[in-house]
């Protein structure tokens, strides 16, 4: 497998300050990590670009982006929610995060990569059509996906969301999109709340309760993700890779451990081979604890690469 790795170190500059969880730390923690394990010589790895507007559009109101725009603090942060704050580097780094998610999309849709993943922050799941949200500006993987979706060929896309909040935003801008099948498991009930028990033939909801663990998580993707997608057939599949559902993870209650995030990409790989030509794009969401962070990530990565 060619799997590219995109990060950028832009990234680093959104600062929400030395006590916010999400912070520059956690990508400094994965590049370490990849450098430590000798990963980095096996991944071909590339710079993130910036989006264009037109693309951070293909998933939000442009409005939003304006806003946010105008908010921007010349020092300082401004909060745009309880958790979520504006530095003035935030959109730059924000921007950076999208068009890495374009860049891979593009190099596995013109065959020069089996797969990618990009290690980039703010992460994007919370953020809806029209808002910001729990950490997140732009909805990275909806404007992969998206992008997708525009290029021939692609005509259905699959959205897997592993991270331990449920991504609120991805199923606000799919939720009356039948071509992308979005699948989730989140810790229920917790954190966000918004549309965790909706139903719809695209959006599968698995909600799994505090102190689940990799055996519940299992059970869940074997028995809810995988008929889905089997009906689906996706031609491409987008990861919302967050890693909070860790043992070692302070944010929430879960307790799936490494080779559980080894398993469960392997499995989206096996149905990548089938349906989708292989093409699978990750994208970094959650995962606050550095080390667990930088674990997970790596043994998603050695699957990515087929090890
Ligand atoms: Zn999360």
């Amino acid at each position: 497998m060619v799997t590219t790795y995109i990060s950028h170190q832009d990234c680093g500059l959104h600062n929400m300050g030395p006590e916010h969880p999400e912070s520059p730390i956690r990508l400094l923690a994965i590049a370490r990590q990849i450098e430590r394990s000798g990963l980095n010589e096996h991944l071909v790895q590339m710079d993130a670009v910036h989006a264009t507007p037109d693309q951070i559009h293909l998933a939000h109101n442009p409005l939003h982006p304006k806003r946010l725009q105008m908010r921007l603090p010349e020092k300082g942060v401004v909060y745009t929610d309880e958790d979520t704050a504006l530095c003035p580097q935030s959109l730059h780094a924000a921007s950076l995060a999208v068009g890495g998610t374009i860049l891979a999309t593009n190099r596995v849709l013109a065959g020069k990569s089996d797969n990618a993943f990009c290690a980039v922050r703010p992460p994007g799941h919370h953020a809806e059509h029209n808002m910001a949200m729990g950490f997140c500006f732009y909805n990275n993987v909806a404007i992969g996906a998206l992008h997708a979706l525009a290029q021939p060929g692609i005509e259905r896309v699959a959205v897997l969301d592993f991270d331990v909040h449920h991504g609120n935003g991805t199923v606000d801008i799919f939720k009356d999109r039948p071509e992308v099948l979005v699948c989730s498991t989140f810790q229920h009930p917790f954190y966000p709340e918004r549309y965790s028990t909706l139903e719809r033939p695209n959006i599968v909801n698995c909600p799994l309760p505090a102190n689940s663990d990799g055996t519940a998580f299992r059970h869940a993707v074997e028995s809810r993700w995988l008929p889905a997608l089997q009906a689906h057939k996706p031609d491409m599949i987008f990861i919302s890779a967050g890693f909070d559902a860790h043992w070692e993870d302070p944010m929430a209650d879960l307790k799936l451990n490494e080779e559980d995030y080894r398993w469960v990409t392997q499995l989206i790989l096996d149905t990548a081979r089938i349906y989708s030509g292989n093409r699978v794009v990750s994208v970094l969401e959650g995962g606050y604890n550095p080390s667990s962070l930088a674990y997970s990530a790596q043994a998603h990565l050695e699957a990515l690469l087929g090890y």
